[in-house]
């Protein structure tokens, strides 16, 4: 067994089979016997398994905890040995055939824990490493970007300008503007601005950043439902980075209703956590699209709609208030938002993030 387990890129299912096959000859009656390896419900048997035929069992743990079991049967009757048909070799042999499917199980789990926990951290440091080089080109960027702008606008005061050269010097504006904006989203994502930590009402956040946004709903037909936690607690954050990350999730859900829809912001308290829910009724988002959200510049919309930056933003401030969001979503359905940030002063959230 240690044999076929240590066999690169063999499969769980794989190694089941080889084993149950490799079992049966090792009993007294091969030519009449099967077995399966059962672990959590899933059932690995082999050829000709029948399930109520005379057995001989045992218990698969996986540290400790039972998960199945694994199984040799007679499919026709033989006659009474040790236990049942079966001979006390037999019962050994079977018994230490459930201890290496238990290692060998428990094995693969920690390697796949391994594995989740580096792709992690991975991403993790692949967003640090972006966001800091992305902060210096953003900060070489600036200055050239403002020559245009500045010498743009001048030209445009040049009397007697012929037209032509006057709508382009405005087209070159509002390119510049354009361009500047991505690299003030790049510096915010960078989180080159300090921050400015305080006691903050994300009530009052979602009630300022509705009244923001809230011509551009009824410009696009969109309902918005408001329901706000009365009792909320408040949180020690910075509310220019929280007012960030309702502006883009709700830009975002607007822009996944271009027919209208409904906007539903929810604040709730949770413990020694705030909620806050941003749910949308629109286009909804593709299992592979959802798994790159939170990849810097990742978008699917056009230049003009979008940066890719908005969700990466989100992410580096909730992340850096200590918070956790969590995104729900599906093709065709909608998208819901879950945002979770630790209560200030709350027993269970010791160790607040400082400024
Ligand atoms: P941008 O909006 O600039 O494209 P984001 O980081 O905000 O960048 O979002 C990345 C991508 O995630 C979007 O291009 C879109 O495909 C998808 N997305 C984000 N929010 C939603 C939403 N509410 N509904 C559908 N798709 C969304
Ligand atoms: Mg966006």
């Amino acid at each position: 067994m240690a044999e076929i387990a240590g066999k690169p890129g063999i499969s769980l299912e794989e190694i089941f089979a080889q084993t149950t096959a490799l079992l049966i000859p090792a009993w007294r009656y091969p030519e009449v016997a099967s077995a399966r390896v059962v672990l959590d419900g899933q059932v690995y048997a082999a050829p000709g398994f029948e399930e109520g035929s005379s057995g001989q069992r045992s218990d698969v743990l996986v540290q400790g905890v039972p998960r199945g079991f694994v199984e040799v049967v007679y499919l026709e009757p033989r006659p009474a040995l040790d236990e049942g048909p079966f001979l006390r070799e037999e019962r050994n042999l079977i018994d230490a055939v459930a201890q290496q499917v238990g290692l060998i199980v428990e094995r693969r789990e920690a390697e796949l824990d391994r594995v989740h926990l580096q792709s992690q951290l991975q991403h993790a440091d692949r967003l640090a490493t972006i966001g800091f080089l992305a902060a210096g080109v953003a900060h070489e960027l600036n200055e050239p970007l403002g020559n245009i702008l500045g010498f743009a606008q001048l030209a445009r005061k040049c009397p007697n300008l012929p037209e032509s050269a006057e709508e382009d010097l405005a087209k070159i504006e509002t390119a510049s503007l354009h361009a500047r904006e991505i690299i003030r989203k790049l510096l915010g994502f960078a989180r080159q601005m300090p921050p400015e930590m305080a006691l903050v009402s994300i009530n009052d956040v979602v009630r300022e950043g509705l009244l923001f946004l809230d011509a551009r709903c009824s410009r696009t037909g969109v309902e918005v439902e408001c329901a706000l936690d009365e009792a909320l607690p408040l949180v020690f954050a910075d509310a220019a980075q929280l007012h960030q990350v309702l502006v883009n999730l709700v830009v975002n859900a607007l822009q996944a209703m271009p027919e209208g829809g409904t906007l539903r912001v929810q604040t709730v308290v949770d413990g020694g956590h705030v909620c806050l829910n941003v749910e949308d009724s629109g286009v909804g988002m593709s299992a592979d699209v959802l798994e790159r959200v939170f990849v810097p510049f990742f978008t699917t919309k056009d230049v003009e709609q979008g940066t890719g930056l908005g969700l990466p933003v989100v992410h580096g401030i909730v992340t850096s208030h200590e918070g956790t969001i969590e995104i729900h979503s599906e093709a065709g359905r909608g998208t819901r938002v879950e945002i979770r940030l630790p209560v200030a002063g709350h027993p269970a959230n010791e160790g607040e993030p400082m400024a």
